[in-house]
């Protein structure tokens, strides 16, 4: 058994844990980060980098045959084995060895292996115990859950990391779950050559984002071929032997059959067993913090990214990354502005959905007094250079969503706004559009 002290331990070196040690280590402190797997966490190896992987291929090709003069060029399909064998190359083969020198270069140390906090300031991982001089950084992130449907676990089912990482493309895909994960999944797989079952319990998919943008995404899935079916609960899943048919039961009388079964109902916080019970902290739930992003109660104790429930999103992170660090590192007013659910966020299924702030739903239950307006992203003259048939929720849109972003964190009133005039031809022209339509 050997004893190690730090100034800093981190728990999980996905995009939060690291973005803390790197700007911990550039502000002079000692940090050991340990981690159970590959250095790069959940995001890097099974969630946002191999899913815009499988999802963009085809989006370039379709974005080419919207548009006469190149739509001439494209004269075949997409090719699944090429697509998966770049997606491979994205992820590294799930080797982190390129990640390691950038730990190396901030003098970041790292121990293999999983890590349990023992008492304050202390983490077990191993035989070793590192003890932190200042403060410990919990970063665990979260897994795909399995909700408890009569005979799913022992259907086989993917969850995120078996949709992402897969060496063959299934015949027949069924996806359980409207939401992100989803629909971006149902639409890279149906582009590869599945046929994809799409089902969702609730009336539309992507259930938080507004309902013209769920509507837009759902009706591009059935373009595409994917059997969209909405108002539908599994209530029982079978598979038949071993690697046969799955069929997933349904509470309308039906039942539907794929190859593979693609779980996507949540995330289970990985917030078990990590020794956060003995600190009369509730076990499997999002990890209390304040807008420091330290835990209430301990004052040694900071919990950032996806463990801590409150957006689980990479950016966002590595965002409460930056400000725990500043907090460790001794500025006092480091703490969230803008975060949570209003946090920017985009989809990238064609069309891209990008949103940040409430949906117009939301601020009315908020009892925010509100006024929409709709334009569309395709009806200016920079729209016109992607292609026919673009609507708000287009092509590229994730970049346009940055200046409302600004807009809304720096408090930018619509008359001031109205003074920021995008260049021509240029997309951000609906932003002109948009305050036209208000009035302005
Ligand atoms: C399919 C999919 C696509 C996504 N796409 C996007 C996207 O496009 N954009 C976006 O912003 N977000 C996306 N997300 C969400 C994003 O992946 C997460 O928000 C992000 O990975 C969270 O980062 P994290 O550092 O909190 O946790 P993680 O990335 O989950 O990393 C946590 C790390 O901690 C390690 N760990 C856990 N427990 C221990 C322990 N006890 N000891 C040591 N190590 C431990 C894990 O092995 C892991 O490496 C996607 C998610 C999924 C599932």
């Amino acid at each position: 058994m050997s004893e190690r002290e730090c100034d800093v331990v981190i728990l999980g070196a996905g995009p939060a844990g690291e973005v803390a040690a790197g700007r911990l280590a550039a502000g002079g402190l000692e940090v050991v980060i340990a981690e159970q797997e590959l250095v790069g966490g959940e995001c890097s190896y099974w969630a946002c980098m191999p899913s815009k992987a499988l999802l963009r291929p085809a989006q370039a090709v379709d974005e080419a045959r919207r548009l006469p003069g190149a739509a001439e060029a494209v004269t075949g399909t997409v090719d699944a084995a090429a697509v998966l064998a770049r997606r491979d190359e994205i992820v590294h083969d799930l080797d982190d060895a390129s990640q390691l020198p950038w730990l190396e270069s901030k003098g970041i140390g790292l121990v293999r292996g999983t890590a349990v906090i023992e008492g304050e300031r202390r983490v077990r991982v191993g035989e070793d115990l590192l003890v932190a001089r200042r403060a410990v950084i919990v970063a665990t992130g979260s897994a795909a859950a399995m909700p408890p449907i009569d005979g799913l676990a022992d259907a086989k089912p993917w969850g995120n990391r078996e949709a992402t990482t897969t060496k063959t493309i299934p015949d027949r895909l069924v996806v359980l779950g409207g939401g992100v994960v989803g629909v971006e999944m149902a639409q890279a797989f149906q582009s590869l050559g599945a046929q994809v079952t799409l089902l969702e319990g609730g009336p539309r998919v992507l259930s938080r984002e507004e309902e013209f943008a769920a509507e837009q995404v759902g009706d591009a899935l059935r373009e595409a071929g994917v059997d969209l079916r909405t108002n539908v609960k599994a209530t029982a899943v079978a598979r038949d032997g071993d690697g046969g048919t799955v069929t997933v039961t349904l509470d309308d009388g039906g039942s539907v059959s794929g190859d593979e079964l693609l779980v996507a109902v949540g995330r289970r916080l990985l917030t078990s067993d990590i020794g956060l019970g003995a600190l009369g902290l509730e076990e499997g739930k999002a990890i209390p913090t304040d807008l420091h992003l330290c835990v209430p109660g301990h004052d040694w104790l900071y919990a950032i990214g996806d463990c801590n429930g409150r957006a689980l999103l990479t950016h966002q992170g590595k965002y409460q990354g930056r400000i725990a660090a500043d907090h460790i590192l001794g500025h006092g007013n480091a703490s969230i502005v803008y975060g949570g659910p209003l946090s920017p966020r985009v989809i990238f299924t064609e069309p891209q959905v990008a949103a940040v702030g409430y949906t117009l739903a939301a601020a009315q239950e908020a009892g925010l007094d509100v006024r929409c307006v709709d334009v569309g992203s395709g009806a200016n003259a920079g729209g016109a250079f992607y292609g026919r048939n673009v609507a708000f929720t287009g092509v590229d849109v994730a970049e346009q969503i940055h200046a409302a972003t600004i807009a809304i964190v720096g408090d930018v009133p619509l008359d001031r706004l109205w003074h920021a005039v995008p260049s021509f031809p240029t997309r951000s022209e609906v932003w002109l559009h948009l305050m036209e339509a208000y009035g302005l």
